[in-house]
Order: C-alpha cells, then sequence, then structure tokens
C-alpha cells in the first residue's frame, strides 16, 4: 500500500536529517478510514519496515488486539486527529536544535524562506500547566488533548524541554516542515549569535505568499526516490 511505504520512507528521511534518532515518529491517517491512523510499533524509527506499521483508533488502541506495543506517546497522533480533520500527517521529534527555544523565551521566528510556516505560529506547550511531575512524555490521551489544544490551527506546536510536533494536510508536507523547521532553529541560532537582535526575518505578507503554494514537493520526490533505491536494497540483502 503506498502510504505505507510513505510512511517507512518519511521515518527514514527523518532520521537521515537528524530530527528522529532512536526516538520519535511519524503517522498518516488513513485514507479510507478517518477515523483510524497508521503508526510504526515501538521501534527505532531507522529500522522501521512496512511489516512494522500498526493500525490505531484516534484514542490510539491498536485495532488487532494482542499486537506488538506501540509507542508511549501515540496519544500525540491520535488526539491531533481527533481536533484537526485538516491533518492528515504528522511528526513527533526531539530535534536538538529546536528544543532550546521551547525552555528559553527566545521565540522561534521564519529567518528563511523554506520554512516559512513559521510565521504562521509555532505555539510553546508546556506540560506542567496540564499536569505536574511528570517524566515529560505524552502517555495518555489527557495529555495528548492538551497537547492538541496548544497546537490549535497552528502548523506545528513547540514542547517544553521535549521536542517538538509537527502536523500536514500531506505527508511531504509534515517532513518538509520538519526538516526545515530544524534548519530554521539552526540558522536563526547563528543569526543570533551573528546579530543578537538585529535579524531580519519573513515580513508576514511574504509568510502568506510563501505558504500559499509550499508542499516541498521537490524534497519529497527527491527523498522517496532516494529511499525506495534503498529499501529495495536494504530488502533483497536481507532475502
Ligand atoms: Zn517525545
Amino acid at each position: 500500500m503506498s502510504i505505507i511505504e510513505d510512511l517507512v520512507i518519511a521515518s527514514r528521511v527523518c532520521v537521515e536529517h537528524g530530527v528522529i534518532d532512536a526516538y520519535g515518529h511519524v503517522s498518516v491517517r488513513s485514507e479510507t478510514n478517518p477515523q483510524r491512523y497508521y503508526m510504526s510499533r515501538a521501534i527505532a524509527p531507522e529500522m522501521i519496515t512496512e511489516s512494522d506499521i500498526m493500525e490505531f483508533d484516534l484514542d490510539s488502541v491498536p485495532v488487532v488486539p494482542n499486537g506488538p506495543p506501540g509507542y508511549n506517546e501515540r496519544f500525540i497522533h491520535g488526539e491531533i486527529y481527533k481536533a484537526r480533520p485538516d491533518v492528515n500527517s504528522i511528526v513527533h521529534n526531539h530535534s536538538h536544535s529546536v528544543i532550546p527555544f521551547s525552555c528559553t523565551t527566545c521565540q522561534l521566528k521564519p529567518i528563511f524562506h523554506m520554512a516559512a510556516f513559521i510565521g504562521l505560529g509555532v505555539p510553546n506547550w508546556d506540560i506542567a500547566d496540564a499536569q505536574k511531575g511528570t517524566d515529560l512524555l505524552v502517555r495518555n490521551n489527557v495529555l495528548g488533548k492538551s497537547l492538541a489544544e496548544k497546537l490549535g490551527k497552528h502548523p506545528a506546536v513547540l514542547m517544553r524541554g521535549h521536542g517538538s510536533v509537527v502536523v500536514g494536510e500531506k505527508i511531504q508536507t509534515a517532513v518538509g516542515r520538519t526538516v526545515y523547521l530544524d534548519h530554521n532553529a539552526k540558522m536563526q541560532f547563528q543569526a543570533m549569535m551573528m546579530a543578537g537582535q538585529d535579524v531580519m526575518y519573513m515580513a508576514d505578507d511574504e509568510v502568506m505568499a510563501n505558504v500559499a503554494w509550499q508542499e516541498y514537493y521537490r524534497s519529497w520526490d527527491l527523498w522517496k526516490k532516494k529511499w525506495q533505491k534503498k529499501l529495495a536494497e536494504e530488502k533483497s540483502l536481507n532475502s
């Protein structure tokens, strides 16, 4: 099924770009049943193949019982799919360059045209506002719902001291935004080291002109072709 192949490729792309390591996950909403989504069983994303993909309902309960464990933080995905009918793919990641913006007053802003979507707003969710004394992980639907509420209608949300969640109408949009959010965070940090507060960010009208068409088609096309070849090689080595 192509949606499952895309999900495997999306995971590998996020690993390749250093925005997901042994942790983090990508999901995609079912094309036939919007009340369901697909995500891997709980393994490192770099190891995911099509046979690892499971189907969940929007309470993040596996559709097939007694299967392998799902990710502890799958509730992020179910609650966002409930709240956002326009969202069909979600990436949760612990990108190191983004985290400093989640635990300081320094606001992430669009410095680079490929990350113009940041100008639509990236709120910062503090898990302690929902529950004190957690390990910062979104381990249930109550915390997932709180995070989804903070995300609101935005394209991404930061998670204090933890990472971020990025959403898209298409899988390539969620993955493209995730990769370029990381690049933007690095560039913003560099620019602020050079010039402090004296940095020019994209203006609101520039942001709107860019997000009107930016869906990362060319990036996704490149990434997909590359990973289809690599995954076929991997499969033949293992057979
Ligand atoms: Zn996490």
